[in-house]
């Protein structure tokens, strides 16, 4: 599987996050805000020159069974043991990609390097993110094995892209992480759950639209407006919850890196 919430998703979630922070990481991070949007796709791009970044973004639960949800081991190490290396980074590899991340930027908070804090910000930021997209859980992640093909990018892409304008970011607050594992897993948990009905919702505005055009481009799976707005009405505000909790989430993850580092004053980062 090798999709992510399209750039515009990633680079306004990013952007978000820095106003969710609070004093005085934010004049950081404020400083930077420009890196911190435009790198947000950087692991995107990565993939097409480095073969071992796909399995970042994402984590196929239901191939190791209807009840992985619950058993996959929350380590590497013991998830390693249970299903193997090899079967782990062909399924996807996103919780622990995220608690890399975590730690390399606690890290670089600890060095106070800015070029360091930015980049690993800007990853951290959009692995967490692909996190809350509930088709980066599953196997059938572009509805290729329920002839739904193209669902992938209609919700995460073409969803944000049309109506993301109008949400709304006010009131969102970083807050520290106490286990960054179990809070990745939270996510996850909750995007999996969340994937039977992004399905459903589909299927259903493809019934309702019998007979009309569905696509303005077959070959390429573009679709009509009416039906992305169709589509956006049947998830009942699902697309803006998760990037709202995307910016809640990367704003924490950025915030408890700097606390666990020590708290290094932001005026003297360089
Ligand atoms: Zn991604």
């Amino acid at each position: 599987m090798a999709y992510s919430w399209g750039f515009y998703a990633h680079k306004k979630i990013n952007s978000e996050a820095v106003y969710a922070l609070p004093a005085p990481l934010n004049t950081f991070y404020e400083k930077y805000s420009g890196d911190i949007e435009l790198h947000a796709a950087d692991p995107d791009k990565r993939r097409y020159v480095d073969s071992t970044e796909a399995p970042h973004h994402f984590i196929d639960i239901d191939h190791y069974g209807g009840r992985a949800i619950d058993e996959i081991p929350r380590y590497w190490t013991a998830a390693v043991k249970k299903y193997s290396a090899d079967t782990l980074n062909r399924y996807g590899t996103l919780p622990w990609s995220v608690l890399q991340w975590e730690e390399k930027l606690t890290l670089a908070f600890k060095k106070m390097d800015a070029a360091e804090i930015l980049k690993a910000s800007s990853y951290l930021g959009h692995y967490v993110a692909d996190a809350h997209v509930p088709l980066h859980t599953v196997t059938n992640y572009n509805g290729q094995k329920t002839e739904q093909q193209g669902i992938h990018a209609l919700w995460e892409s073409f969803i944000p892209q049309n109506f993301g304008s109008s949400y709304q970011y006010a009131g969102i607050k970083a807050v520290y992480i106490k286990d960054p594992e179990a809070k990745i897993w939270e996510i996850i948990r909750h995007s999996y759950l969340l994937a039977p009905s992004v399905l459903q919702a589909e299927r259903e505005t493809r019934t309702a639209f019998k007979g009309r055009d569905i696509y303005l481009d077959t070959l390429h799976k573009k679709f009509t407006p009416a039906y992305i707005d169709a589509f956006n009405n049947a998830l009942n505000g699902m697309v803006e919850k998760q990037i709202e909790s995307s910016v809640a989430d990367v704003a924490s993850f950025w915030y408890t890196a700097w606390v666990n580092s020590g708290q290094p004053d932001p005026a003297n980062i360089k």
